[in-house]
């Protein structure tokens, strides 16, 4: 009898989110069937509802979760049932021409299947329940009572680590902590700024702060996310709405501007900041998404002064390493995430929990099962 179960399945862009019963596909003998516990609303699957992010459809988003392993296959690895682990949306081969210059985030096989919404393998894992087709986000689609996954997207955490904050570490956690501690070459007393304060800017102030930065400057529109900033390590906080933000970088940067820029607000406005903020020679590492087909425009000037800019989609993850330190960073209080809970909801409300995210009322809503 195939396991069927509930999923918020998006039918086309811009419409709501339908919670409806799913079914499962055949446990692969190198995966794991992962009953969810907890799922965050990311901007990315905003991004997929909004149109901005092109995905076949229909399809079951969320990418950001935590759950137990119910099953696992004959040669599932790393893994057991019974596990509490944290899902990763980056699935490598290791023998591709990406995976072979430590690249996972470029791997061949994921950028082949990701798009498409298959499994890892180009298979599929979950169809509706008339049989019809359906795609799962990022390998993951974990906007459901349960995903399929290859075993090395789901990664064993401390059974202490509480679910819904556990969530978080899969994508904006990772994302944001891992910008300043895998991607960013932060000196010990390094000015840091990061614009944008939702969970993943949060997490790059964080990580800053766990690098080692003197001056973390945290930059945003909303005065209650830089209230939070400061409660998580930024030791300054501008309103880039009243405040001269690249003066402020300076000041800070001993008349030069800022060493590091993390951008995680995703706008043309925000990336145009950033190269401006950060000193000649300094580093400017992009986070933030805007519509793919959008045009940034940047002052010449400010780009003239050797400035090195990287985007990064994942924090250099390899989650295998970093999940468990950075629950256990949880654990023991250097990493705060209890502060990125706004909410927490039902995955009947689903549809609340984006309009929240949209209108800036959120960092994260978390759905619990
Ligand atoms: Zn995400
Ligand atoms: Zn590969």
């Amino acid at each position: 009898m195939p396991l069927d179960y509930r999923a918020a399945v998006l039918h086309a862009p811009r419409t709501p989110l339908a919670v409806e019963r799913v079914v499962a596909g055949e446990l692969p003998r190198d995966g794991v069937l992962v009953r969810i516990k907890a799922a965050g609303l990311c901007h990315t699957d905003l991004e997929v509802i909004e149109g901005g992010l092109r995905y076949p459809m229909p399809i079951v988003l969320g990418h950001e979760a935590a759950g137990i392993v119910e099953a696992a296959g004959a040669e599932a690895r790393g893994v057991a049932v019974g596990d509490h682990v944290i899902l990763s949306w980056n699935p490598h081969c290791g023998h591709c021409f990406y995976c072979d210059r430590d690249l996972p985030i470029l791997c061949e096989t994921y950028l082949a299947h990701g798009p498409k919404a298959l499994a890892f393998d180009g298979g599929t894992r979950v169809r509706r329940a008339d049989g019809g087709g359906l795609g799962q986000l990022m390998f993951l689609g974990a906007f459901a009572e349960y995903a399929l996954v290859a075993a090395e997207q789901a990664i064993p955490v401390p059974k202490e680590m509480p679910f819904d904050r556990a969530s978080l570490i899969g994508c904006g956690v990772m994302t944001g902590v891992g910008a300043a501690l895998n991607v960013a070459a932060i000196g010990y007393g390094d000015t840091v700024m990061v614009i944008g304060c939702g969970a993943v800017g949060l997490s790059a102030v964080q990580g800053a702060r766990l690098a080692g930065a003197g001056e973390i400057i945290a930059v945003d529109l909303d005065p209650a996310k830089l209230d939070l900033a400061g409660r998580v390590g930024a030791t300054m906080g501008l309103d880039a709405r009243r405040d001269d933000v690249v003066a402020a970088a300076r000041r800070a940067g001993g008349g030069r501007g800022a060493d590091v820029v993390i951008e995680a607000a995703g706008s043309p406005a925000s990336f145009r900041l950033s190269v401006e903020a950060v000193r000649p020679g300094g580093e400017v590492i992009w986070l933030g998404k805007t519509d793919v087909d959008s045009e940034v425009p940047f002052r010449w000037g400010a780009l003239m002064a050797e400035k090195r800019i990287r985007r990064s989609s994942y924090g250099g993850a390899r989650p295998a390493r970093d999940f468990p330190m950075l629950a256990r960073a949880y654990l023991d209080g250097r990493l705060k995430l209890d502060e990125l809970i706004t909410r927490r909801i039902g995955l009947d409300e689903i549809n609340d929990g984006f309009a929240a995210l949209k209108a800036g009322a959120a960092v994260r809503s978390v759905i619990v099962f």
